[in-house]
């Protein structure tokens, strides 16, 4: 995830939505319930491990090189004046990844003493601390066999375990073109167990298309692509995981955290982005690294000019489901070409809301937003 704001980029668009808002005063009520919840958001993220007690199949984190030579800080002075310098230079949202952060909670527990909002991205095995406050996304992969293939060891039930009835949690299930049959599977698991339920999509990483080509792989990482069970989308894979997704939504609407705005533009066979045919980057992407988005790696060093958060991921692939949220957040002027868009753009706030902020419910408030404002992740 990239920065996100609350305010307007242009006078046109701030006319825009006062217009909008002026003439559906309910919707001015929604939006600015969001205001006043999520202000202006300026995150920054943050591998705080180097270790992982799972092996995920085509695992994003232990691709390519980048998270070699960077030894985990474990100094407690040296954390702590880290993140209160984060703190000073204005970042407000923590996002905690790779690669498994809750084998690191004193980290965490540190930089709660400067920035109270984040989000950390786990895989449930082990239980985080009540007393550390950040939302925490628990990932899935399936359920029994298919997660101990996809992931070396079915973990569902120790995560719902450790995390049923914990508000901070809420479980995420990354869906590729070889377990997307399981959203009902996993849908129903959730709510049965009662644990909130999201959807992520599988991105290649570069290293993993490697492989896929021939190239001598990882074991670890790579146990099922010669058997023909890859894990790449199709068009065909994504219509299917949006038919699933869309009956889970309507079956168990206290269990699914989603968005029919996000889920019509997520599932599209175009994608999200305009690829550089030079770099293979994505020259739209609203979760690039830059001048105060950064990414950490676990010594706390900066990573440079590295293009996000996920520098392994072919961009052409990329559906990851938090970056993929701010990028179309921040594309407000394409939104507000229609009533239409602007009624999913603040749909797909509410959405954000849901994902990263605990204990969120949408809601109206009466205060009124500026007519300028506009909310935004950066
Ligand atoms: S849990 Fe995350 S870091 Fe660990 S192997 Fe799986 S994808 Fe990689
Ligand atoms: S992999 Fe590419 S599209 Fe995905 S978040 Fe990174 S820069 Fe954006």
């Amino acid at each position: 995830m990239t920065v996100v704001s609350t305010t307007a980029s242009s006078v046109g668009l701030a006319r825009r939505l006062a217009d909008y808002f002026g003439r559906r005063p309910e919707d001015r009520a929604r939006y600015a319930h969001v205001r006043a919840s999520a202000g202006q958001i300026r995150p920054s993220q943050y591998d705080i491990s180097n270790t992982c007690n799972l092996t995920c199949e085509g695992c994003l984190f232990f691709a390519g090189d980048d998270h070699l030579n960077h030894e985990q800080v474990l100094d407690a002075a040296r954390i702590d004046a880290f993140f209160a310098q984060e703190a000073a230079r204005g970042v407000n949202f923590l996002q905690f990844g790779g690669a498994e952060p809750a084998l690191t909670q004193q980290t965490l527990r540190i930089a709660a003493r400067h920035v109270r909002r984040g989000v950390v991205f786990t895989n449930g095995t082990v239980k985080i601390a009540r007393d550390i406050p950040f939302r925490l996304h628990v990932s899935v992969w399936g359920l029994g066999e298919q997660a101990r293939a996809l992931r070396g060891a079915d973990v569902v039930a120790k995560a719902v375990r450790n995390y049923r009835g914990d508000p901070r949690a809420l479980f995420v299930f990354t869906v590729n073109a070889g377990n997307v049959e399981s959203i009902p599977d996993v849908a129903a698991y959730c709510a049965e167990a009662g644990v909130p339920l999201t959807f992520n999509h599988f991105a290649n990483t570069l290293t993993y298309e490697r492989w896929l080509d021939g190239e001598q792989a990882d074991p670890d990482y790579f146990r099922l692509g010669q058997a023909g069970t890859g894990m790449t989308h199709t068009p065909a894979t994504l219509a299917r995981a949006w038919a699933l997704i869309g009956q889970a939504i309507e079956r168990y609407p206290e269990t699914v955290v989603y968005s029919r705005a996000f889920g019509l533009r997520i599932h599209h066979p175009r994608g999200l982005y305009q690829i550089d045919p030079k770099s293979g980057e994505a020259s739209d992407c609203g979760s690039r690294v830059g001048a105060h988005y950064r990414h950490f790696h676990a010594d706390l060093a900066d990573a440079g000019d590295v293009k996000c958060c996920t520098p392994n991921i072919d961009c052409a692939t990329c559906r990851l489901y938090q970056q993929s949220l701010s990028s179309l957040l921040a594309r407000l002027e394409g939104f507000a070409v229609t009533d239409e868009g602007l009624g999913d753009w603040l749909e797909l706030w509410e959405f954000w809301c849901r994902l990263n902020l605990v204990g969120w419910r949408p809601g109206t408030s009466s205060a009124q937003p500026a007519a300028e404002a506009q909310a935004t992740v950066s």
